[in-house]
């Protein structure tokens, strides 16, 4: 569903993503973790075009990234994607916000595009909130709302970038209730994420990234058991 090809990016002199290459596959979560500043982020940020490359492509679900005959919003609402800090829209309610993308990007009617966005808010265990405004829900609910919106365009895969990172911790655990929930689903999921029982327990493959490389790339049980690199032990080591 994702396919990473030699994915090279620079900022100036500096190689921020040196030669990445992974393969994702249909109804796999993988979990990229790494130290600060590895490029865990540009890296997930390629994948629905936040960032650009300079080399190396990109597929999703066969679709290039990299290429002009691609139509950015499509490709947003096929991967659909879930930052550290929410990034909802403050002036709409949370209906509002999960309709409006809907409406523009894949044309729904109203009432269509309504009609999901309350099944939506359902699973997600928010559905007597769709009148309020963001600033009125706490940040687990408002992440668990963002979660909705991108679930609304009917993604191919899920891109989570340290999602539960900018929450209080006792709200940390009803946000990844919600990502378990859809891994258990099948869904597809990418996800940068420091929680590493999420990881040990929902993630089928870990993603080590160091310094822009992709330096360990496992089956989650063989990444905790010991099997990951030296570099991966010793940040695992800084972090647990
Ligand atoms: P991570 O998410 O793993 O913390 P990032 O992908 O955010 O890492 O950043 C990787 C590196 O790229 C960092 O050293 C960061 O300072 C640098 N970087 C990120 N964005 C830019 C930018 N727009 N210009 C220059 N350097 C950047
Ligand atoms: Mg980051």
């Amino acid at each position: 569903m994702i396919r990473f090809e030699n994915v090279c990016k620079s900022y100036g002199s500096f190689q921020v993503l040196k030669n990445c290459s992974a393969d994702i596959g249909r109804g796999e979560v993988v979990v990229v973790c790494g130290p600060s500043g590895s490029g865990k982020s540009t890296l997930i940020k390629c994948v629905n075009a936040l960032e650009g490359f300079d080399s190396g492509q990109i597929f999703v679900d066969g679709t290039p990234v990299r290429d002009p005959a691609t139509s950015l919003p499509r490709l947003r609402a096929r991967a659909g994607m879930v930052f550290q800090g929410f990034e909802l829209f403050h002036h709409m309610t949370v209906l509002e916000n999960i309709m409006l993308a809907q409406r523009v990007v894949l044309d729904r009617s109203a009432e269509d595009a309504r009609a999901r966005s309350l099944k939506l808010l359902k699973r997600v265990g928010l559905a007597h909130h769709a009148m309020k405004y963001p600033v009125n829900l706490s940040g687990g609910q408002q992440q668990r709302v963002a979660i909705a919106r991108a679930l609304s365009m009917d993604p191919v895969v899920m891109l989570f970038d340290e999602p539960t990172s900018a929450l209080d911790p006792e709200m940390v655990a009803e946000v990844l209730a919600v990502m378990t929930e859809l891994a258990q689903a099948g869904m597809t999921m990418m996800c940068v994420t420091h929680e590493m029982a999420f990881a040990r327990q929902v993630a089928t493959r870990i993603l080590f990234v160091d310094q822009g490389e992709i330096i360990d790339d496992m089956p989650s049980a063989d990444f905790f058991s010991g099997q990951c690199s030296d570099r991966a032990r010793n940040f695992l080591e800084r972090i647990l």
